[in-house]
C-alpha cells in the first residue's frame, strides 16, 4: 500500500458505490447513533433494524429513555439478548440527564465514561455525530486490516487492540473521519467478510498481503483464551387454577439476565436427571411431597451458546392443585398476562406455542 491517502481514496470510492442505506447512517443525532451501535454489538444488521426502529420510536431521545421504567426498556429489548446492554443504555441515559443536563456530551472522554461505552463505541459516536477523528475499530475493521497487511498480532489482546487502533488512525482521512470509519466497518461487513470474502471484486486485490500469501483464512489471528463452561438450567412451569395462572421469579443476581423474569429454576454445572433434581434441597422446599404435583418433561437440553457459557435448558411442567402455596421468591401471574414481563431468549423459546419435546 503506497500511502494512507491512496488507501482512503480507494476505500471512499468503494463506499460510494457499495454502502447500504441504514437508518442510523442518515442521522447525526448522537443518541440514535449510540442506540444503533449498542444494538449492533451482538446482533446482525437485519435483525437489529426492527429493534432499532421500535426502540427509537418508543424512546425518541435521551430524556424519554432516562425517564422510562426499566421493565419497559427491557421489554423493548426482549429477544436481542445480552440484556446488560439495555440496562447500561438506561443507566447512561440517566447520567446524561443528571450530569450533562440531558444533552449528549460532545467530548470523547465524557462519552467514553458513560456506562457500557467502550473505545469503539465512543469513537463511532463522536466520529459519526461530529466528525471527530477517532478510529472506530470493530470486528469488521480488525479482520479487514489483519488480512490487508497480514498482521499476526492477535486481535483479542490489549496490545493487539492498541496496535490495530493506531494503524487505523494512521490510515484515516482525518478531514472526513465520519465517512472513513463508516466505510471501514462497511468494507469488513460486505466485502472482507468472515467467510468467503469477495476477493475477486475487491479494490485492494493487488495490495492484499494475506491474499498474496494465500492465507486469507488464517487472518485475523486470535489468542482465544476464553474458556467456555457448561451450565444446566432446569425450569419448572407451574400450572394451576382456573383461570390458569403460573409463577415467575425475577432474576435479581448480577449477570446478563439481571432483572428479567423466568420460571423457578435449578442451576447445576453437571447434568441432573429428574430423580437427582427431586433430591435437591431447593426442589423439596418448593415442591413438598404433600403438594402432590404432576411433572412432565417438555423440552430437554435446549442449547443456548453465550460467549463464556454453553447453557442446556430443560423445561418441566408442574401441575399443581388449587391449594398450591406460593413458594418463597416467586409470584403468581395470570397465564394470559405473562407477556407483560421481559424475558430472556430461552423463556421466549419455551413460550412459543409450537414447541415440542426435543433434545
Ligand atoms: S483481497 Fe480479499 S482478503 Fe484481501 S482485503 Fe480484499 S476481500 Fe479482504
Amino acid at each position: 500500500m503506497e500511502n494512507s491517502l491512496f488507501f482512503a481514496k480507494i476505500l471512499a470510492g468503494w463506499y460510494q458505490i457499495s454502502q447500504r442505506n441504514l437508518p442510523w447512517r442518515g442521522t447525526q443525532d448522537p443518541y440514535k447513533i449510540w442506540v444503533s451501535e449498542i444494538i449492533l454489538q451482538q446482533t446482525q444488521v437485519r435483525q437489529g433494524l426492527d429493534y432499532y426502529n421500535r426502540f427509537v420510536e418508543r424512546f425518541p431521545d435521551v430524556r424519554s429513555l432516562a425517564e422510562a421504567d426499566e421493565q419497559d426498556v427491557l421489554l423493548h429489548w426482549q429477544g436481542l439478548g445480552y440484556y446488560s446492554r439495555a440496562r447500561n443504555l438506561h443507566s447512561a441515559a440517566k447520567t446524561i440527564v443528571q450530569v450533562h443536563g440531558g444533552v449528549f456530551p460532545k467530548d470523547y472522554q465524557a462519552v467514553r465514561n458513560l456506562k457500557g461505552i467502550g473505545e469503539y463505541t465512543a469513537a463511532a459516536i463522536t466520529s459519526f455525530a461530529w466528525n471527530m477523528p477517532y478510529p472506530a475499530v470493530d470486528g469488521n475493521v480488525f479482520r479487514f486490516l489483519a488480512r490487508l497487511f497480514a498482521i499476526d498480532e492477535p486481535i483479542d489482546t490489549g496490545k493487539g487492540k492498541k496496535y490495530f487502533t493506531e494503524l487505523a488512525g494512521t490510515l484515516m482521512d482525518k478531514s472526513d473521519a465520519r465517512q472513513f470509519n463508516q466505510a471501514m466497518i462497511e468494507f469488513g461487513a460486505l466485502q472482507c467478510t468472515p467467510t468467503a470474502p469477495g476477493c475477486s471484486t475487491c479494490p485492494f486485490v493487488d495490495h492484499c498481503a494475506a491474499l498474496a500469501k494465500n492465507a486469507v483464512a488464517h487472518y485475523p489471528v486470535k489468542q482465544n483464551k476464553t474458556q467456555t463452561k457448561n451450565l444446566y438450567l432446569y425450569y419448572f412451569h407451574i400450572q394451576a387454577g382456573s383461570p390458569p395462572y403460573t409463577y415467575l421469579k425475577k432474576r435479581t443476581e448480577k449477570g446478563i439476565w439481571q432483572n428479567l423474569f423466568e420460571f423457578p429454576l435449578l442451576e447445576s454445572e453437571v447434568p441432573l436427571d429428574f430423580n437427582e433434581l427431586c433430591q435437591t434441597k431447593q426442589f423439596q422446599e418448593w415442591f413438598p411431597p404433600t403438594e402432590n404435583l404432576q411433572f412432565k418433561l417438555v423440552i430437554e437440553n435446549k442449547k443456548h451458546v453465550l460467549s463464556h457459557r454453553i447453557i442446556y435448558a430443560t423445561f418441566y411442567t408442574a401441575n399443581a392443585g388449587a391449594q398450591f402455596a406460593t413458594p418463597a421468591a416467586m409470584f403468581k401471574v395470570k397465564a394470559n398476562e405473562i407477556d407483560q414481563y421481559p424475558m430472556h431468549r430461552l423463556m421466549s423459546f419455551y413460550l412459543r406455542p409450537a414447541h415440542t419435546t426435543q433434545k
